[in-house]
């Protein structure tokens, strides 16, 4: 049976596991890469380890999140991981070289290979041919020290393009097509791998505009094939050694598959406030623009930002816009200011960011109240932009060009011919902000300003677990309740004491009082505790707090391997209306807790105060029972010889 581009590549990394959708399996992995936000915890868990270099091919430190300096935080950051990553053969990308994903193509994504990284749009890669996951910091930190990566084995499902796209119809309308059909549920579990013969029309670049929103989808990655596009892409950027050619086989299987006719999409918009609110340009054209934002991983490539600047050529940005671009990286920066493109944008009034995240991170430029901004970002959830009460709606380079000019959401292709732009044949190739590894890491010195703390790292499972309930919640807990994150936090994700003042105060604002003055103790949910995002401060936090275990009616995926890779026991009511017999302070205990974690897939967990016995169930792989054992995944992986 032939294999498609995806499975190819699982199959040449495979630890454990067969390519069975469904199963768990563990994947090699070559190449890691981190940003700032969630870098500095990665690094402090990899120093945890005690390895002394990396393990992988190649791992990469990027600068480009928190990259505002109104405090000596983020610089603090940054010098940390500058310092941890030369000592431990990590190469560092420096503030102002640009947004990871957007780097990471440009110089050292490689075909066939595996990327993990710590941000969930790390899949960008997968636009060169790269099996590329995002993760959470401690899944890098391992795989940095040699570990493998577990996973689900996703379904593949066969994107299918035919055609062509029409004039002013770009590859962000073809993943914002994609949203629409199956919206931002539509991808869970799932390999969206793309074929057909429109995937030669597409440019690497635009490929990864593609797979870089997959993540809106909801999907664990998402792939093209490597071909001689991928290899003109290589060789314009000197890296031609890098490429290998990477096609389905005739006769792949598939799990599911969807066709794309390219010549029939038209200029698209996701409107408030999500990115599969998904309508065509066209339908919106009377509403008012305050703001128009363009950057971001998904679209600020070389061909991206010339577009751009070809639309805006001599003219003059609306009065009432305030058009700000971030180029994607320090390459495009460079070769905007060389070729005069530069000089377009500015002159028509737009104002120039340094190349990093910026708005989409929050970092700057929020729209004004009840703005009406247009973003060729990724995201568009409610309050992202900084402003409550704005209204983001996503589109593409085009769409906001012809926007910014009009000063109302403009179907670009009102604007006549479209200006044409070609992939250079050699792009500017200068990595001075690219920091090497020290030869001499002896000689190195790891600076830790005051804003880097030591984290907390679980203990192995005692025989009995003792704590009172410190807490019960209602359903749909999210981790921005557990763990709030906002532009006054983002800068002490390296500060765990300090962020634990915050754990859960939106529920309960005496829970890091509560936790403090009993030594720690349990968690009760509802449904779907921990929904949201991947964010590993929102177990790490009540880690730190003394937090032994969660009982919840149901669990959010990733919040429970969060849980569980930080050794918290997360543990499902086998009867839901055991919850309404538990209250707030009442005392649980766990007799043979090891035994029972161990053997057993229900757990006996006892109300001291109320004098009841709950069945508790565990939906734990054996890996997983080791992890809680161990008292988490650093502590496993430093038992099992790792290192
Ligand atoms: Fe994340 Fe936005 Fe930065 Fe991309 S540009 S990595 S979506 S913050």
């Amino acid at each position: 049976m032939g294999l498609s581009v995806a499975q190819k590549i699982i199959k040449q990394h495979l630890v454990k596991g067969d390519l069975i959708p469904g199963k768990e399996i563990a994947i090699r992995i070559d190449q890691t890469l981190t940003q700032d936000s969630t870098g500095t915890m990665a690094y402090l868990q990899f120093e945890a380890m005690g390895i002394d270099r990396v393990k992988t091919k190649l791992s990469v430190a990027y600068i480009d999140h928190n990259t505002l300096q109104t405090g000596p935080e983020n610089a603090d950051d940054h010098l940390y991981i500058q310092t941890v990553a030369k000592k431990h053969g990590i190469y560092f990308s420096k503030p102002g070289n640009g947004i990871c994903h957007q780097v990471h193509l440009e110089r050292f994504a490689v075909p066939g290979q595996t990327l993990l990284g710590s941000d969930s749009h790390t899949p960008t890669a997968g636009g060169i041919g790269m099996l590329a996951i995002g993760a959470g910091g401690l899944d890098v930190a391992v795989a940095m020290g040699g570990g493998e990566y577990y996973l689900t084995m996703p379904k593949i499902v066969k994107v299918n393009l035919k055609g062509r796209l029409q004039p002013w119809v770009s590859a962000k309308d073809v993943i914002l097509e994609l949203l629409r059909r199956l919206t931002v549920k539509g991808g869970v579990g799932k390999i969206f791998e793309y074929t057909g013969e429109g995937v030669k029309t597409l440019s690497v670049p635009e490929r990864a505009t593609i797979t870089n929103m997959g993540a809106e989808l909801g999907a664990t990655t998402s792939i093209f094939p490597s071909d001689q596009v991928t290899y003109e892409f290589l060789k314009a950027q000197g890296r031609e050694a890098d490429f290998v050619e990477i096609l389905p086989d005739p006769d792949a299987v598939y799990d599911e598959e969807i066709e794309i006719d390219l010549s029939s999409l038209v200029p698209l918009a996701a409107c408030p406030h999500s990115p599969d609110n998904v309508v065509p340009v066209a339908e919106l054209k009377n509403i008012r623009v305050d703001q128009v934002a363009i950057g971001s991983c998904t679209n600020s490539s070389f061909k991206d930002l010339m577009k751009v600047a070809k639309i805006l050529e001599g003219k003059t940005v609306a009065e009432h816009v305030s058009l700000v671009i971030s180029p994607g990286s320090k390459q495009v920066l460079n070769m905007l200011a060389q070729n005069g493109a530069l000089a377009s944008l500015v002159s028509a009034g737009a104002r120039i960011l340094e190349c990093a995240c910026g708005p989409c991170i929050g970092m700057g430029q929020a729209p004004r109240t009840n703005g009406i901004s247009l973003r060729t970002f990724n995201r568009n959830f409610e309050g992202r932009s900084g402003t409550p009460s704005a209204k983001v709606y996503l589109v593409s380079p085009e769409t906001a060009a012809a926007s910014a000019i009009t000063g109302y959401i403009t179907d670009p292709r009102t604007l006549g011919d479209e200006p044409q732009v070609e992939m250079p044949k050699s792009f500017l190739i200068n990595d001075n902000l690219i920091v090497p590894p020290a030869e001499k890491p002896d000689e190195v010195e790891v600076i830790r300003g005051p804003n880097i703390k030591p984290f907390p790292q679980g203990k192995p499972l005692p025989e009995v677990v003792v704590g009172k309930v410190l807490v019960k919640l209602g359903d749909n807990i999210t981790t921005d309740h557990i763990m709030p994150s906002n532009a006054k936090l983002l800068p002490y994700r390296s500060n765990i004491p300090y962020l634990s003042d915050y754990c859960l105060t939106p529920c309960d604002p005496d829970f890091p009082k509560k936790a403090r003055e009993n030594g720690g103790g349990f968690i009760v949910g509802g449904i779907n505790y921990g929904q949201g995002s991947s964010r590993e401060h929102a177990a790490l936090v009540p880690l730190y707090l003394g937090v032994k275990g969660v009982l919840a009616k149901s669990f959010a995926r990733i919040h429970m391997a969060n849980l569980i890779n930080n050794g918290i026991i997360p543990m499902v009511f086998e009867n839901p209306d055991d919850y309404d017999t538990i209250e707030e302070m009442d005392e649980l205990k766990i007799e043979n807790a090891r035994e029972q974690i161990e053997k057993n897939d229900v757990l006996i967990i006892e109300n001291v105060t109320k004098g009841l016995k709950y069945r508790m169930v565990l939906n734990l792989t054996e890996r997983q029972r080791k992890m809680i054992l161990h008292g988490g995944l650093l502590n496993l992986t430093k038992a099992q010889g790792k290192n």
